[in-house]
């Protein structure tokens, strides 16, 4: 196992040099979807973000106990408990059970993070399977003092905690500006402070999705649901914490306020947040109604897509943005990404064919290694990643045209280094070429072109060869019998 991980903690504000609490385990929580519908590609960044992530540490040797949550019940339109609840209000739109949106959703969530080629969690626990927790978690905030019940509802008691502890230490906002942002109450609040966030909520009588509690009938508000899952399956403290930027302000200000009410200690040593994914500089969101849905990308339906994309290609295009930097969705970029992907897919189809040689041109993989941890240890730092990768393109394309010679142990060594690194913890698989229904039909053409030619048809070997070219698939004659490759 490395110990020279740095990753930068929003926590601290501050890169940090990864320690984690209990070695070689770690824990890791990230926020995921609210299954009420589709994910678009913005969700998708931050997952595959974390699947990097997850990728990454368990290639260092640690031992992840990765959770990711799905969030089936408890999230209400507003990010402070107002609105209707999302899965009731679809269900009713799309006349279904809430508990069918939430199957159809997370199937479909699941089949396209499958399509990213991302690693399942270790554990995905649901809101609704964690009832109990959430209200003995309830029970103990109030009777540490921090929470009070109105009418069936638990609020959080946000100035008695500020008394104690510092709400916005993840943001370093200033309370007064939080206040000033927030509605005045009025006579029909039932809270007591502008800032206070509903733990447990009274069901109205056409509420369906509805559990009992010492308060009554109710359930549970959006923000307990995290803070009670990570500790049953991570502990009271773990190491990391996950999700998009934009839960930072509310959803995991209010989780560290709940720990911390309840436990008297900082839920998570590290806190992670992504970027947003962008269209135009405006952050992808259902609610702004510029979401991408993966399927539209993949086909090309989008009307803003001149093409269809593959999964892999998009995969590519997310890791080569730093995950902490925003990502902007265009047409050009994502045709930029499809290049550089196939180019990188090209020399790992090539690798296999290259023979080694008893001389060795000066080659110094060790060296490209290094720098390919060195990117990684730096905050997972995915783009100069890549570009290290395409230095170990430019000698796979070199080696392969002859104008270099790799000895046996530089050619494994590099074998190794472009499987751990394209496959292993970047994720990326050839989507197109490489299946053996794909190398068995390239066999077939290839013995075809050659009859053709043997028997001096050139017109018919042309055609194949041209053919194969329009697609992008080059056809190269060597002493070996004749290869190919995809561009
Ligand atoms: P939601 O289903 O809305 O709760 O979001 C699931 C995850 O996607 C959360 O971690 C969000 O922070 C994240 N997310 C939402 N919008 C974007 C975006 N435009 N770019 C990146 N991540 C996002
Ligand atoms: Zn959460």
């Amino acid at each position: 196992m490395d110990n020279r991980l740095v990753l930068y903690n929003t926590l601290t504000r501050k890169k940090e040099k990864f320690e984690p609490l209990n070695p070689p385990f770690v824990g890791m929580y990230v926020c995921g979807p609210t299954v009420y519908s589709d994910v678009h590609l913005g969700n998708c960044r931050t997952f595959v973000s974390f699947d990097l992530i997850f990728r990454y540490l368990t290639h260092l040797g640690y031992k992840v106990r990765y959770v990711r949550n799905i969030t089936d019940a408890g999230h209400l339109e507003g990010d402070n408990d107002e609105g209707d609840d999302k899965f009731a209000k679809k269900a009713k739109l799309e006349r279904l059970e809430p508990m069918e949106i939430v199957q159809k959703y997370t199937l479909g969530f699941h089949e396209v993070l499958r399509l990213f080629n991302t690693l399942p969690p270790s554990i995905e626990p649901t809101a609704t399977g964690h009832i109990s927790e959430q209200i003995e978690m309830v029970k103990k905030i109030i009777e540490q003092g921090y929470a009070y019940e109105v009418n069936g509802t638990v609020y959080f008691d946000v100035e008695k905690y500020v008394k104690e502890y510092d709400y916005t230490i993840l943001t370093n906002r200033k309370l007064d500006d939080l206040l000033n942002n927030t509605r005045e109450l009025n006579g029909q609040d039932e809270k007591r402070g502008r800032l206070d966030f509903a733990l447990w909520i009274k069901a109205k009588p056409e509420h369906i999705m509805r559990w009992p509690s010492p308060w009554g009938v109710g359930f549970p508000g959006w923000h307990i649901e995290c803070s009670a899952m990570s500790s049953k399956y991570l502990g009271d403290q773990f190491d990391i914490h996950g999700g998009g930027m934009d839960l930072a302000a509310t959803h995991h200000t209010n989780e560290i306020a709940q720990s911390q009410a309840c436990n008297h200690m900082q839920p998570a040593k590290y806190w992670m947040h992504t970027n947003m994914l962008t269209v135009n500089g405006t952050r992808m969101s259902k609610s702004a109604g510029n979401g991408f849905l993966p399927h539209e990308l993949f086909s090309g339906s989008h009307p803003l897509l001149e093409r269809g994309y593959s999964p892999m290609a998009v995969r590519f295009f997310m890791l080569q943005a730093h995950y902490r930097s925003t990502l902007d969705f265009s047409n050009e970029a994502l045709e930029a990404a499809d290049k550089g992907y196939r180019r990188l897919m090209n020399a790992m189809a090539l690798l296999p064919k290259l023979n080694a040689t008893a001389k060795n041109t000066e080659i110094k993989v060790d060296e490209l290694k290094a720098r390919c941890y060195a990117a990684m240890d730096d905050d997972f730092n995915s783009p100069v990643l890549i570009a290290e990768l395409f230095d170990a393109v430019r000698i796979i394309n070199s080696a392969y045209d002859g104008k270099l010679t790799l000895d046996e142990p530089s050619l494994v060594s590099l074998r190794t280094l472009m499987q751990d690194f394209v496959h292993g913890v970047l994720g990326l698989v050839d989507d197109n070429t490489g299946s053996d229904d794909f190398e068995k039909l390239m066999d077939v053409v290839i013995s075809l072109r050659n009859e053709a030619k043997h028997s001096k048809d050139y017109t018919t070997s042309d055609r194949i060869r041209e053919g194969l070219s329009s697609i992008g698939i080059q056809l190269k004659d060597s002493k070996d019998g004749t290869l190919w490759n995809k561009i």
